[in-house]
């Protein structure tokens, strides 16, 4: 408890800025009509919520509550909520922008949307994450809903938050209704493969990119920023496959190992030790903002948004970024990075291993059905790397980089969906 977390280096853009740089490229070259331009710019809906909540010693404590619908032509939306003292709308507004792109660059059938609390649940017992949870519910009683808006887990939140949103959805509805919410434990219809689902993709896409720059992940190295659900998995399947992890880093510090840390090994330390990796044996503590500009074959940025920016791209020697957080690269970073050759497989299409098999989860409940997790895998892989190779071949036909060809091909499908419904 208590850690401080080191200051990233901020370069003053903030995600939204960064995002809706991107869309205009990616407008831009698409030659998207000023209408549609104009609808997709602003988000469909946004709600700020006060959150009354008795805290342990008895006092009563105010949060602040977010949950912004970018769109939901193409379905009901989807996405996470945050829990992190930095949560703010702008935030929250980015994130649920980028939803609606990513599910359109893998093509399912939502919306995008992100909501979150400001709040800081590692300094918060059980109950009182529980009644912060329940108020938010109960606040949003009319936004959630299977057919409306799907929530799931994002930073600094998990299964547990999800069960305690679904039990206060269920009974103020008078019936269980598990659809309203993904990412939640099995027992309660959670779907087998969830928990790892956006680290495989990670790895999925980085496997894929590593096979078309002709590295062999058997002589690979690479270093991972954040060990949280993203980072963790994504260390594990990466090192199954033979690529050599030889940094990872959380809130703690980040450990380096020439040799490849274990990352299993990482994984079990860190849940026996209050979530951490602080102390971990058999690596050596290094400085947070060496491990991204570290002599590796690839970089996985799996924490927080902005932390590859103007200051430190030009130091990267990575030869592959695979974004496993959402914007861990800033608007100005972009430019470095792609002069300088990395190829850059982007959070929309490199993270949406997670929401793909949300989808699933919430295609099993309805159909109050169970896949084999084989299943799961198989079919979440597929999407993945058919989404890769359409924003690949869609960068190579109009010569951008993936980021902006994933925006294309996302933009395109929610422009396309505009045009056939119609009804402005
Ligand atoms: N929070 C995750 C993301 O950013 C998952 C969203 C979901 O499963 O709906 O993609």
């Amino acid at each position: 408890m208590g850690y401080i977390e080191p200051a990233p280096i901020r370069d003053h853009e903030n995600p939204f800025e960064s995002m809706m740089s991107r869309f205009d490229i990616a407008s831009q070259t698409l030659g998207l009509d000023e209408e549609i331009y104009n609808v997709l710019k602003t988000p469909a809906k946004q709600v700020i919520v006060s959150l009354p909540v008795t805290m342990d010693d008895g006092s009563i404590r105010v949060f602040q509550g977010y949950r912004v619908i970018h769109s939901n032509i193409l379905g009901p939306s989807k996405g996470g909520i945050r829990f992190d003292p930095a949560v703010n709308l702008d935030e929250v507004k980015a994130l649920a922008a980028w939803m609606t792109w990513k599910c359109a660059v893998v093509d399912i059938p939502y919306g995008g949307a992100k909501g979150g609390i400001t709040c800081n649940p590692r300094e918060m017992s059980a109950g009182e994450v529980e009644r912060l949870v329940r108020s938010y519910t109960d606040a949003m009683i009319e936004i959630f809903g299977p057919d409306r808006d799907i929530p799931a887990p994002d930073m600094g939140t998990g299964p547990r938050e999800m069960a305690w949103l679904m039990d206060e959805f269920s009974r103020a509805h008078g019936t269980t209704i598990n659809a309203v919410v993904t990412g939640k434990p099995i027992v309660l219809g959670g779907s087998l493969g969830r928990a790892e689902a956006t680290g495989r993709g990670v790895m999925v896409s980085a496997m894929v990119a590593m096979e078309k720059l002709k590295i062999n992940p058997y002589n690979a190295t690479c270093a991972i920023q954040g060990f949280g659900n993203v980072g963790s998995y994504t260390a594990t399947l990466m090192k199954e496959r033979g690529v050599k992890i030889v940094a990872i880093s959380d809130i703690s510090g980040a450990y380096y190992n020439e040799k490849g840390i274990d990352a299993r090994a990482a994984q079990i330390y860190r849940d026996a030790n209050n979530g951490l990796l602080e102390g971990f044996p058999d690596a050596e503590r290094i400085d947070g903002n060496e491990l991204l500009t570290l002599d590796v074959d690839v970089l996985v940025p799996a924490a927080k948004e902005d932390v590859i920016n103007k200051h430190n791209a030009h130091d990267i020697k990575a030869k592959l970024i695979v974004e496993g957080a959402n914007g861990p690269t800033s608007f100005k970073a972009d430019k470095i990075i792609s002069d300088k050759g990395i190829l850059v497989v982007p959070d929309i299409l490199a993270n949406a291993g997670g929401v793909t098999v949300s989808y699933f989860e919430w295609v099993q409940n309805r159909l109050g059905y169970k896949w084999t997790r084989d299943r799961v895998n198989r079919r979440s892989d597929r999407i993945i790397k058919a989404a890769f190779e359409r924003v690949y071949k869609t960068a190579q036909k109009y010569d951008v980089t993936m980021r902006i060809a994933a925006y294309m091909v996302a933009i395109d499908k929610v422009a396309k969906t505009y045009k056939y419904r119609g009804g402005f």
